[in-house]
């Protein structure tokens, strides 16, 4: 049998996220011959002289982060430890990246952070929010769409609802975590809002943004989840109508609050049945979105070749539905009418 080799042996370089500046003085002393280990997290560290870009390859779409890590510390999230506590870009490099990007070819840009709304960049006694930047980057060029995510919902607010009404290069669609429809599970993940708050906020959404797709992410059998909280979950996403969720089973992280102080007492098997209940739901209210789309017609960005067919090409509409069309005259980056004449769960079909 060969002989185990430990973490110590076989890994010279340990580096975390904010001591990237520390990279040289690290690989010089793996080169001497010792190990190089830097971890440890900033407070102010917003990876200033680095692009925190990614584009993607069809050169339509791209993404900016725009803060790093998060102050809100959920039961099950490893991000606050791995990352560190928020802190945001400056607007003005923010600004430039995503200028770059639209002079480069690029048609949208997705704004990022854990939590974008509680960006904040303060300047002597002047504070730019979120909000306002986004309005900002919106006014970079009309046909240069923006998303963002994501929305913690303790955190929307009418406002920012109201500036996305404003502007329609402001795509239409908001990603809203739930994790939970019960109360009871959402103060046990330290989510910091309730059932009855996540409602008045979906609400919000349908009274200021009508034509707005909703979507969220779900965990199923958090600690100490019962029956009934689970059927809560059920519950909300029905009221919800969401158009399209990421759904999970929990599964312990360690290092969280949860992995030391909650037990992970949900049996394998009841995780598994009450995961399976939400996809075979969320199947039909997907589907039942994409079929209230038939017959209606949308502006479509142009972003490649269908996956199925040369002739076919594929986009999204503003609300973030995959649309499939006959290829015709357009390239991508293209901007397309596009008449839906049917539907799958996960797929507009249109001309
Ligand atoms: Fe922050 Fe999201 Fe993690 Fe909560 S789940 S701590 S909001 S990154």
């Amino acid at each position: 049998m060969s002989e185990q080799l430990s973490a110590e042996e076989v890994v010279d370089l340990v580096v975390g996220p904010d001591a990237y500046r520390d990279l040289p003085r690290l690989l010089e002393e793996v080169e001497s011959g010792q190990k190089g280990i830097n971890t440890i997290l900033s407070t102010e560290e917003t990876y200033g002289d680095i692009r925190p870009v990614r584009m993607d390859q069809n050169h339509v779409s791209s993404f900016v982060a725009i803060m790093r890590g998060c102050d809100n510390f959920c039961a099950d999230c490893v991000v606050p430890g791995t990352r560190g506590r928020e802190r945001s870009r400056d607007p003005e490099t923010i600004l430039g990246d995503a200028t770059d990007l639209f002079r480069m070819g690029y048609r949208e840009v997705t704004l990022l952070g854990q939590n974008v709304n509680s960006y904040r960049w303060k300047q002597g006694d002047s504070l730019l929010k979120f909000e306002a930047l986004l309005e900002r980057v919106a006014a970079i060029d009309p046909s240069f769409r923006v998303r963002f995510a994501t929305s913690h919902p303790k955190d929307l607010s009418d406002e920012l609802l109201k500036v996305i009404s404003r502007h329609p290069n402001l795509c239409k669609s908001i990603h809203l975590p739930v994790q939970s429809g019960s109360s009871a599970v959402l103060d046990r993940m330290k989510r910091r809002y309730t059932r009855a708050h996540y409602m008045d906020r979906i609400s919000a959404i349908r009274s200021i943004l009508p034509e707005a797709s909703i979507s969220t992410d779900i965990i199923a059998g958090f600690c100490g989840e019962t029956e009934e909280e689970h059927r809560e979950t059920l519950s909300l996403m029905e009221w919800a109508a969401y158009d399209f969720a990421y759904m999970f089973k929990y599964s312990e992280r360690p290092g969280t609050f949860a992995a030391e102080k909650l037990r992970d007492d949900v049996p394998e098997k009841v995780k598994t049945r009450r995961l399976n209940e939400i996809i075979a739901l969320q199947g039909r209210l997907s589907l039942e979105s994409k079929q209230r789309d038939v017959g209606n017609t949308f502006e479509v960005l142009v972003e490649g070749t269908s996956r199925k067919s040369a002739e076919q090409l594929y986009g999204r509409n503003s609300q973030n539905a995959v649309v499939v069309f006959p290829k015709g005259e357009l390239k991508p980056g293209d901007y397309a009418r596009i008449t839906i004449r049917d539907c799958t769960s996960a797929t507009l079909l249109g001309s």
